[in-house]
């Protein structure tokens, strides 16, 4: 363990190593720096916001236009990581958005494609029915296509963004939880439940958990269960790669989205609206049953008939949400060499290859050339300030 004198043993240190914290691990590492990632379970555990198989990935962004410029990066981030590795990442399937008058996802997602230009076509249901004969849509829904919306393999995603950082150097420590951590005048101290270690700053990409250790979170964050299905089609050769884009359906209650059967464990679909409060994390529980089936199965009986066959599998997972479902991505105010990212609210996991990027940049430089001013902590203390 290094004194005060000789400085602390790692440049920086990453608290989390789901999707965010292996990616800002691997950026980190990339430079030179020396960088330990924490992760008080395995890698690749199913209790978090990051595992299986499949996250979407879209460029015309209904959330808000100023994450465009973002997605824009993670898309040319995943293609780096690709090119390093040798391994596809991303799928391109196009993306199918489609919604009920009045909707928000329709209108927003085109608001984005036409401010920044993004290639897209708006489609009549009997349009996306002759394209997509697994999708049907009623008379009066609205519907959009972006030809380069699709999947990042979400496992693999993070487990590519270990390898590369393990590569460079960086030190993984796994089975070890952090318990806090303590500002010193020349580093920073992280309690973990087994021993202490000192870096120069700190990412803390905790998940459900960050508010455990940055408990100004806590009145911010809100967290929720959410379930995920998978089917054996009725007619298999319309859910597959080519047969089937990522979709989004939002209805008068709800927004399901799905993927094409791409690895053959079935077609998988899910409610983007949550199915219930957890208070804390740590009682998140693979515990999917009866009621998120009829969830998924009543929206493909009306939407995607053909989809509706026998269940193959369901896994629940966690969003962590803040109350205008932006990120949370920015320096703490108590300590500006502690770098906090929460970047969830159920649609994050896409710019983990840039989200990286730009904590590896705060903790470095203590600032980033991306426009993050969205994502500012402060903004809940001071919502006008926005
Ligand atoms: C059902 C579902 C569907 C989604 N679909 C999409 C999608 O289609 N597209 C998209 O872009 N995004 C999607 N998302 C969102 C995306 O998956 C998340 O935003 C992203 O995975 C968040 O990653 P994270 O690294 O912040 O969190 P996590 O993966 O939860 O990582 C946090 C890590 O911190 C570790 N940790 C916590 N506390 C401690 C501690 N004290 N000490 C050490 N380690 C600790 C945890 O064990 C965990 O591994 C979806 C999310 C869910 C749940």
């Amino acid at each position: 363990m290094a004194t005060e004198a000789r400085g602390p043993a790692y440049d920086v240190a990453v608290i989390g190593l789901g999707a965010m914290g292996s990616a800002a691990l691997s950026h980190l590492a990339a430079r030179g720096k020396r960088v330990v990632g924490i992760e008080r379970f395995r890698l690749g555990h199913e209790r978090g916001s990051s595992h299986g198989e499949s996250r979407a990935i879209r460029l015309g962004y209904f959330e808000h236009p100023s994450y465009v410029p973002l997605v824009r990066r993670a898309y040319e981030n995943w293609n780096a990581l690709e090119r390093r590795t040798g391994e596809s990442v991303l799928v391109t399937t196009g993306i199918v958005e489609a919604g009920h008058p009045g909707g928000v996802l329709v209108e927003g997602s085109l608001a984005a494609c036409r401010l920044h230009d993004i290639d897209h076509e708006l489609l009549e249901p009997s349009e996306v029915r002759r394209r997509f004969p697994a999708i049907l849509l009623p008379d009066g829904y609205r519907a959009m296509w972006q030809p380069q919306g699709g999947i990042v393999k979400a496992d693999l995603a993070s487990a590519l963004y270990i390898q590369t950082a393990r590569a460079d150097g960086a030190e993984i420590l796994t089975e070890t939880k952090v318990l806090g951590i303590e500002p010193g005048a020349a580093s920073i101290r992280i309690v973990c439940e087994t021993r202490t270690i000192e870096a120069g700053a700190v990412v803390v990409c905790a998940g459900g958990w960050i508010a455990d250790i940055v408990p100004e979170l806590r009145p911010v964050l809100s967290l929720s269960r959410m379930a995920l299905t998978w089917y054996r089609p009725k007619r298999p050769e319309l859910f597959g790669l080519g047969a089937l884009p990522v979709f989004a359906v939002e209805n008068e209650d709800d927004i399901v989205y799905g993927f094409p059967d791409f690895v053959g464990t079935g077609f998988k679909c899910a409610s983007h609206f949550s199915s219930g409060r957890i208070v804390h994390a740590d009682d998140a529980r693979q515990d999917a049953g009866p009621a998120d089936e009829a969830r998924t199965r009543s929206f493909l009986e009306r939407f995607l008939p053909d989809g509706a066959g026998d269940l193959v599998a369901m896994k629940t997972c966690i969003y962590t949400m803040t109350p205008d479902e932006d990120f949370v991505i920015d320096r703490s105010p108590a300590d500006p060499r502690i770098v906090i990212a929460s970047p969830c609210s159920g649609h994050g996991f896409k710019f983990a290859s840039v989200i990286g990027e730009v904590l590896a940049d705060l903790a470095l430089e203590g600032e980033t050339g991306h426009d993050i001013s969205r994502f500012r902590i402060g903004r809940f203390a001071d919502p006008a300030g926005r």
